[in-house]
């Protein structure tokens, strides 16, 4: 948000008072005084106004810690905040920080990137920043990959094979979807077995593209979402992400 907005939004200032402080250098935003009312400021920024133009001043917000979650999501958990029927994956982390006796207030502000069925294993992001979701939901082509590996019902003959992976690179039709898929690489381990690189998510995505290629997925895995890797992880584990990987996820 423009930080003249923000500062407006304060209960102590009004458009006129947010201008004048803004023009006396009165505003620091994480240690520095600003007085651009351009300027981006969001939850992760620390706001301090003084009384004159000399820092330090009254804090108006405390910057909020980034939090970015990888896990390996096991199977039969549903990726959600909440559900009355079954586990969530925001349970998956409550459970293990409550084992290791850590807080976990902080998994309210959290939110999952993107969507695994419930059935579905592999790596999923949950993030408290809104615009690293919007990057990684909305890249399109040029955006960060998702691999996926997974088990098809019907083995495929090597010409079978062929035709998938030229249909997926070309992009398909799905049911009930009037715009084609990205273009996609599908690549064969075995007859029945393959890695599928999209560059987008739309609901239910590989069992549909299965469906239109006239096969069925039996079971799915994430191997990696946004260039990150599930190494070191069990089903069910999860870590935060290495400050290198937020620089990477911008
Ligand atoms: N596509 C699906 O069909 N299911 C998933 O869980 C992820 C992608």
């Amino acid at each position: 948000m423009r930080l003249d907005r923000w500062l407006t939004r304060q209960p102590q200032l009004n458009r006129r008072l947010a201008l004048q402080v803004l023009a006396a250098g009165q505003v620091q935003v994480n240690g520095l005084t600003v007085r651009d009312p351009l300027h981006e400021v969001g939850p992760f920024d620390t706001l301090a106004l003084s009384h004159t133009d000399s820092p330090p001043g009254t804090c108006l917000q405390v910057a909020r810690r980034p939090r970015h979650v990888l896990l390996n999501k096991p199977a039969g958990i549903v990726t959600a905040c909440h559900d009355a029927e079954h586990p969530t994956v925001i349970d998956v982390l409550r459970i293990s920080l409550e084992m290791r006796g850590e807080d976990d207030g902080w998994l309210q502000e959290i939110h999952h990137v993107g969507r695994l069925d419930r059935a579905t294993t592999g790596a999923l992001l949950l993030t408290n920043d809104g615009d690293v979701s919007a990057r990684i939901s909305d890249a399109g082509l040029e955006g960060p990959a998702k691999i996926y590996r997974m088990g098809l019902e019907s083995p495929l003959s090597v010409a079978e094979r062929a035709s998938a992976v030229a249909c997926v690179a070309e992009g398909v039709l799905l049911e009930h979807d009037p715009r084609p898929t990205l273009p996609a690489t599908l690549v064969f381990l075995a007859a029945d077995e393959v890695r599928l690189t999209l560059h987008e998510g739309r609901h239910h995505h590989v069992k549909r593209l299965w469906r239109t290629l006239g096969n069925r997925v039996v079971w799915l895995h994430r191997e990696s979402v946004a260039g990150l890797s599930l190494e070191g992880l069990a089903i069910g584990e999860w870590r935060e992400l290495t400050a290198e990987e937020c620089c990477r996820l911008g």
